[in-house]
């Protein structure tokens, strides 16, 4: 039976001779594995709709007992340039499909859809990328604690983030733990971060938050508490 799928190439393997397997998050089933036959050659007709990032139609024959599935043809529905052709963009965008891809069961397609939209052509693109990370902690139930201190509950007198404890940390709790104290501007954007959603993206331009460090931040918390090794962060580079 052939059926059609609508979704991100978020994941390319190359197999044998010219074929590839291609992962590809849909809206209707999670991720999805294709097996995309001779889509190396120079003749292939599908290989344009089947590079990492495109939102692309794909016709496949569906077999219900089996984990992948055969691709019959594919055409591309949205490709994304600003992506493509900025190092930074790419990098992050990297980041995310990766991500992405370690969600298959939570089906997070809407967030996908919106952050590579916007990754693609918004000037706040390290904001963007935060926005990203934040509900995706959220979705795993790692969100920071940016209410009050994460060791008493102390909400006055918060001198610096500790990410093995998981948020905020008071002077007096900081006492024992000697970490460095961070500016106050940056555990206000800290908080502003972890507090926003795309929905106030507007609002939240111009504050400051499109900077690595914040985005670096956010990713050590991920990593930490959620054991995931994320590859193509390394990548992202601190230099803007
Ligand atoms: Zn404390």
């Amino acid at each position: 039976m052939s059926d059609i799928l609508t979704g991100y190439v978020i994941k390319t393997n190359d197999v044998k001779d010219n074929d590839v397997i291609l992962s590809v998050y849909t809206k209707e089933y999670g991720v999805v594995s294709l097996y995309a036959r001779g889509i190396k050659k120079s003749t292939s007709k599908n290989a344009f709709a089947c590079q990492l990032f495109d939102y692309s139609e794909f016709l496949i024959e569906m077999n219900q007992m089996k984990s992948m599935q055969l691709l019959k043809s594919a055409t591309l529905k949205k490709e994304f340039l600003g992506i493509r052709s900025d190092y930074d963009r790419l990098s992050l965008a990297s980041v995310v499909i990766e991500l992405a891809g370690y969600l298959e069961e939570d089906n997070i397609f809407d967030l996908l859809d919106t952050t590579l939209k916007l990754l693609d052509s918004h000037k706040e693109l390290f904001t963007v990328f935060e926005l990203f990370v934040v509900r995706y902690l959220d979705l795993l139930g790692l969100s920071p604690e940016v209410d009050g201190c994460v060791l008493c509950g102390d909400t006055r007198n918060i001198e610096t983030i500790s990410v093995s404890d998981g948020g905020f940390v008071c002077r007096n709790c900081n006492r024992q733990l000697h970490l460095k104290p961070r500016d106050a501007g940056f555990l206000k954007n800290f908080r502003i971060i972890n507090k926003a959603s795309f929905k106030v993206l507007d609002k939240i331009e111009g504050l400051g938050l499109n900077e690595y460090r914040l985005s670096a931040l956010l990713m050590e918390f991920l990593m930490t508490h959620s054991g995931l090794t994320v590859r193509s962060w390394r990548s992202v580079s601190g230099s803007q």
